[in-house]
């Protein structure tokens, strides 16, 4: 007999996990499978950092950390605002939590209450509705036009504003889309914020530096809703860091106090050799992270040609992250000899039982005529994959 919570009951699993997991278990039965699906650098960490890591165990670095992480990180991270966003976060203002999506967890959980509305703009990364529902907030969903490549304007975003609206979650550059919001698109979300005070922003930059276009813009740069900005980030993707786990917020103090409350009670802190590593990557030579940054250029406009010789492909050119979102409902409808393609879900099964390419349905990310394609991986397989997938796509009538 199962008991489960209501809680529990009506959290959805994570769409990214459940389509790496898929992938892994073809993978594990010998089928020659291409992962594009879980978004994470193909890169290894870089040495400097990994050594960091071995030498925090060997120097005994094994107790308890500090519930908010350890002080040498938090000034890491506060540096690191101040080096290259012109942020000014104490490192009391600073929390590292086990990965962004732990910090993520704990700001929603801070401040989000039963009833409050949460503005998310879709296309969405999968985990961020999951959390309000946890929180028993009620999910906004605006929707970004493809022609506008899926960003949401401030006309959208004001439209949607109540006396409870607690908080607008905004991700740039954006998982799935990739696509990254200027300086003028940040500057007009802010004035609205500042015309409602009771209104938050809690901003996802995790892929701040997997840039094309240039410089990162924070909305946390508007010193007029600086006090209710709260910045999401870390060192997964960066530093092609994902298993280490060590993510972190830049907030108002009282969020930040929040937060280590919380943390002391569900984590007791991050693990203590992943925060040494931590350290050195955000203190030591970031070459690592402008090389990456290249390679993963490379790889867009691969992709990107490639995807234009699919028919029936619509595919705005992303301006970040690792993620393509074209969109494929001209194949819905379409069957070959034993399936019939009803939805993106349908598609993704499609192409990873014939094509064998692990891709996410759209539907998760709140837009279910796209798929999601991760190209954080090499230029062979992105070449492989796409010629599978086009060939499979060709067999649709
Ligand atoms: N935010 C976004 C937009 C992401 O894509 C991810 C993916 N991992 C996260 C947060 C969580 O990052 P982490 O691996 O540090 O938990
Ligand atoms: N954020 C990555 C993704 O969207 C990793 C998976 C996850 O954390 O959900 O695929």
């Amino acid at each position: 007999m199962e008991h489960l919570s209501e809680r529990l009951k009506s959290l959805s699993p994570s769409a990214t996990m459940a389509m790496n997991q898929k992938t892994r278990d073809l993978k594990a039965k010998g089928i020659d499978v291409i992962n594009l699906s879980v978004g994470e650098p193909d890169f290894n960490t870089p040495d400097h950092i990994k050594e960091a890591g071995k030498k925090a165990i060997d120097d005994n670095v094994s107790f308890y950390p500090p519930a908010a992480g350890f002080q040498d990180l938090r000034q890491a991270i506060s540096d690191k605002f101040k080096r290259e966003n012109n942020l000014d976060y104490s490192p009391e203002q600073i929390v590292v939590s086990v990965g962004a999506k732990n910090s993520l967890a704990n700001v929603i959980l801070s401040l989000i209450d039963k009833g409050d509305e949460v503005i998310v703009p879709a296309p969405y990364w999968v985990t961020y509705v999951e959390l309000v529902k946890l929180a028993e907030g009620i999910n906004i969903v605006i929707n970004g036009a493809l022609e506008n490549d899926f960003k949401v304007t401030p006309e959208q975003i004001e439209a949607v504003i109540t006396p409870k609206t607690k908080a607008i979650l905004l991700c740039s550059p954006s998982n799935p889309t990739g696509a990254v919001y200027s300086k003028s698109e940040l500057a007009a979300i802010a004035k609205i914020v500042e015309k409602n005070p009771n209104m938050y922003v809690i901003t996802d930059e995790i892929y701040e530096h997997i840039n094309f276009v240039g410089k990162h813009e924070s909305i946390g740069q508007f010193e007029s809703i600086k006090d209710r900005v709260i910045i999401i980030n870390g060192v997964s993707k960066a530093y092609a860091m994902t298993g280490w786990r060590i993510g972190y917020i830049g907030a108002p103090l009282w969020v930040a106090k929040a937060c280590i409350k919380l943390q002391g009670q569900l984590l007791t802190g991050p693990t203590t050799n992943a925060q040494k590593a931590a350290v050195v990557a955000l203190n030591g030579d970031q070459k690592c992270v402008t090389d990456n940054n290249k390679a993963f250029l490379r790889r867009r406009d691969l992709i990107i040609k490639l995807l234009k010789e699919i028919p029936g492909l619509e595919t705005p050119v992303p301006e970040g992250a690792f993620y393509v979102f074209p969109k494929v409902d001209y194949y819905f409808g379409k069957a070959n000899d034993s399936i019939v393609i009803n939805s993106s879900n349908d598609l993704c099964i499609y192409l990873l039982e014939n094509a064998h390419i692990g891709t996410v349905p759209g539907e998760a990310f709140g837009e279910p005529s796209c798929i999601r394609i991760s190209y954080a991986t090499s230029d062979d397989k992105i070449i492989e994959a796409m010629s599978r997938m086009k060939r499979a796509l060709s067999n649709l009538k």
